[in-house]
């Protein structure tokens, strides 16, 4: 079935023509390379780890990010990239986002020099694999609460504690750990194979099966006095990463909404039911419409949050309004299309079965939908819903 992304607004005329660039190189590929092995990965519920280095010889990795081997295009680019990305899977997107947003990022940002120059270049050609590790298994919500330590001793650190739910875990060269030491919560960059650091994968997931969830367990973990990242001062630069990778979240979801309208306009248009195509039935339509109004209206946010990015003048809240709004309107347009396509949208045949199951997860990390609400409502009101910030 031929993928026709939606453009009912003609947003392509609002992109540079490298933007354009960038975009049709990355649809390209994933028509190419991750259409076809997709479901079944999902199916066996592991990740493509070959991709990796093919979207570093691509520069999607950490492509908002300048030097050190990265490719240092505009923030529209990058949300282009997570929008294709996520048409593909959203598993492959969060491989890039984590990298990219959430392992480079710290390291570019708040990194010595010489953990740029050790890790940045690798990490940029997708040979080495970064994770973050934020949550807890009791502080998801409220990482603030987080009870991992980092204990300051002679030549080093001791980090004790555990991180639950981290993408990329099982399988990243090294960790960005958020912990608690005597100065408040700061990063540390934990190697794997660190004496003391294991990180046993999540199993039984039914959402984001194409990628790899773990636990990070340090367990009398010494790492030596330079790992720690010098430029972090407390839980607010974990959320200047958690801030990157929402925006290619917001671009992301726009993906997965665009490949589950354009398989469900095909069944609308193919599927006959008391004799006549299922398109021609008003409530099918509706659908049809709904979806591709939520799309429209996702795309210019996703475009205007992006020049307000450029221009290095958007607000977090901004964000986070950005970031629920798609990921909420994706979920309700893989839902609408999963039941377009009656029975045969149970099946991984259909991408839109997938896109739903993903986006279960896209919903709830990087705060969850509501979390995000309470964000955006202590932005307009003044007063803090949230808990105890
Ligand atoms: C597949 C996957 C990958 C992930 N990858 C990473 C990663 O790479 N790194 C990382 O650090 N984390 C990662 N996470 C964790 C993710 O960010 C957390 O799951 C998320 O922040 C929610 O935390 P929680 O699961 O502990 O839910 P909880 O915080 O326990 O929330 C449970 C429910 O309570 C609601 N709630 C909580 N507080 C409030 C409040 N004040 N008011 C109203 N409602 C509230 C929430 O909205 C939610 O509905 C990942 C999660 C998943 C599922």
């Amino acid at each position: 079935m031929a993928y026709e992304a939606l453009d009912f607004y003609d947003v392509n005329e609002l992109l540079t023509e490298e933007e354009q660039m960038v975009r049709d190189s990355v649809r390209g590929w994933v028509e190419e390379r991750v259409m076809p092995v997709i479901a079944g990965h999902f199916r066996d519920g592991t990740f493509p780890l070959s991709m990796a280095k093919e979207m570093g010889e691509l520069g999607l990795l950490g492509a908002h990010l300048d030097g050190y081997g990265c490719a240092g295009m505009g923030q529209v680019s990058y949300g282009l990239i997570c929008q294709e990305l996520e048409r593909g899977d959203s598993g492959v997107r969060s491989f890039c986002s984590v990298q990219g947003s959430l392992a480079m990022y710290p390291i570019h940002a708040f990194g010595s020099e010489e953990q740029k120059q050790k890790w940045l270049p690798e990490m940029a050609a997708g040979e080495a694999i970064g994770c973050f590790g934020l949550t807890e298994p009791d502080f998801g919500s409220d990482p603030g609460g987080m009870i991992t330590t980092a204990k300051p001793v002679p030549g080093g650190w001791v980090l004790n504690g555990a991180k639950m739910w981290i993408t990329n875990g099982g399988i990243a060269d090294i960790a960005v750990v958020w912990a608690r030491t005597p100065d408040g919560i700061r990063g540390f960059l934990v190697e794997r194979g660190t004496p003391g650091y294991t990180a046993p994968d999540i199993g039984g997931k039914w959402s984001l099966r194409a990628s790899v969830t773990s636990e990070l367990v340090f367990d009398d973990c010494k790492v030596p006095e330079d790992a720690i990242l010098p430029g972090t001062v407390g839980l607010k630069n974990s959320l200047m990463c958690l801030s990157s990778a929402r925006y290619g979240i917001a671009w992301g979801a726009i993906g997965a909404a665009q490949a589950c309208y354009s398989e469900a306009l095909e069944h609308a248009k193919t599927r006959i039911v008391y004799g006549k195509p299922i398109g021609r039935f008003q409530m099918v339509q509706n659908k049809l419409v709904e979806m591709a109004s939520e799309i429209t209206k996702a795309q210019l946010l996703a475009w205007r949050l992006g020049r307000l990015k450029e221009a290095g003048s958007e607000h977090h809240t901004q964000i986070s309004l950005a970031k629920r709004n798609n990921v909420h309107m994706a979920l309700e347009a893989a839902r609408n299309a999963r039941d377009m396509l009656g029975a045969s949208g149970i099946t991984d045949e259909y991408v839109s079965g997938r896109h739903m199951a993903n986006l279960e997860s896209v919903i709830t990390y990087e705060g969850t939908h509501d979390i995000h609400m309470l964000i955006v409502g202590m932005e307009l009101t003044g007063l803090n819903a949230l808990g105890n910030v």
